[in-house]
């Protein structure tokens, strides 16, 4: 039996709904389906959670809300139409409620949860499955965090019930006092990943708008090839780093399944796309893809015999989860430590993270390098064969690109390189030129 999720391009106008449906009638054990709120249908479009988190903070403002949930309701009524499904689903009354919804919270998952609640009611409506609301599958604790554990018992009792074929809203579910709470962003397919586990499917299949995985990101690299086959391991480092056709947390609910995930393209549904499966997969390749990402910074901390200093690490990290940062890598030398992380979770406390570590650890200097990019080359094909790595920065010294740091866990599979935010484009070149064209 089969899970499928579809995601918001998927789920975008009641045209290519239909081939959403056509998908699912193909094939009588896509039982379990979970959906995405309608996403963009033309570039330029707007994303209906987009939207509906407008409105949640023109209601904060104390503004209109009832005129910005307009254009987002007409937008519900034509897929209602187009489907032939209007009689079926009281989108008049539903919106009155929603109004009152995102006026009465005080935060915004509320209001971001509508658009996959009504786009799975229509599907199920024109499909004759059922709709199972997320907020009775999927549960959160008080404070936001996902309840794994209770909410696969719950969703396996629930979901394995049902006769008929089932539709669930994917992206939020709800605290034990019912307050709806989601997931980030993209996180359909962390909810996809959960019904998958819970109903012990044999493949999770998530269909998107593109033939699956590529070997590096198509903006930078021209017409990169794609990857029939990767690890839930190899999937990790390449979307971690960026690859975004997947939530990055998706893997955890099916790993503990080893269900394999299956990513299709609802617009090609012949192409057999991308298959992402448990244990070490022997590629013929060096390297199974690439992924960066770029606006980290490095901070330098110097400090003479700081590898004598019992606690020096401890000090200096705990200078980060007092400000609640995480960082990226910390590399390190004779004397010289260096902190990356993400500019985002820097945010404005950059000055406040520089006193705070001359205060914990007292440094001879401390130097900030922003602007950086960081380089995942990922491939368990790589593990115990001598010279990639030299390979790889043979690579990118031809292209003139100097490497800033260099990481390289002793799994193997994957060297980060940290570069010029600059060079990033013409590293990654460098790299898909010499180990995967
Ligand atoms: N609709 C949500 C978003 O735009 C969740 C999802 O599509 O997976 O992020």
């Amino acid at each position: 039996m089969k899970v499928c999720k579809f995601g918001g391009s998927s789920m975008a106008s009641s045209e290519t709904i239909k081939k959403v449906a056509a998908v699912i009638r193909s094939d009588d054990s896509r039982k379990y389906i979970v959906v995405s709120a309608p996403g963009k249908r033309f570039s330029g479009d707007i994303k209906i959670t987009d939207s509906l988190l407008n409105t949640f903070a023109e209601s904060k403002k104390g503004g209109n809300i009832h005129a910005l949930l307009a254009p987002i309701k007409a937008r519900f009524v034509e897929i209602a139409e187009g489907l032939e499904v209007q009689d079926k689903v009281d989108l008049e009354s539903i919106f009155k409620e929603i109004e009152a919804g995102i006026a009465a919270s005080s935060i915004p998952d509320y209001a971001a949860a509508q658009g996959e609640r009504l786009s799975a009611m229509l599907l199920a409506a024109y499909l004759g499955f059922e709709f199972v609301d997320a907020k009775e599958v999927v549960r959160f604790s008080d404070n936001g965090s996902f309840n794994a554990e209770y909410t696969n018992d719950v969703a396996r009792k629930h979901l394995l019930a049902k006769e008929s074929g089932v539709v669930m809203p994917g992206f939020y579910g709800s605290t034990s006092v019912g307050q709806i709470r989601t997931f980030s962003r993209g996180g359909s397919d962390v909810s996809g990943a959960i019904v998958a586990r819970a109903v012990k499917a044999d493949i999770y299949e998530n269909w998107t708008d593109v033939n699956g995985f590529l070997t590096a990101d198509p903006r930078i690299v021209e017409n990169p090839r794609k990857i029939p086959e990767l690890s839930y391991r190899e999937l990790r480092e390449l979307s971690y780093m960026g690859a975004n056709v997947l939530h990055p947390e998706s893997i955890f609910p099916v790993r503990k399944a080893n269900i394999p995930i299956n990513i299709r393209n609802t617009f090609e549904p012949e192409n057999p796309g991308t298959m992402i499966l448990p244990g070490v997969i022997q590629h013929d390749r060096l390297i199974t893809g690439i992924a960066g990402k770029k606006g980290f910074v490095s901070i330098l901390i110097e400090k003479s015999m700081m590898n004598n200093e019992i606690g020096f690490t401890r000090k200096l990290l705990s200078v980060l989860e007092n400000l609640n940062m995480s960082f990226e890598h910390l590399p390190s030398g004779i004397d010289t430590m260096n902190l990356i992380l993400s500019g985002s979770e820097i945010g404005g406390k950059l000055q406040e993270l520089i006193g705070g570590i001359r205060e914990a650890v007292s440094p001879d200097r401390v130097e900030v390098q922003s602007d950086l990019a960081l380089i995942a080359t990922v491939g368990h094909g790589m593990a115990y064969r001598p010279g990639t790595a030299s390979r790889l920065f043979t690579a990118l010294s031809r292209a003139g690109v100097n490497i800033k740091m260099i990481d390289q866990g002793s799994s193997e599979m994957n060297i980060i390189v940290a570069v010029k935010g600059d060079d990033y484009e013409r590293a990654i070149n460098a790299i898909y030129e010499e180990f995967i064209n």
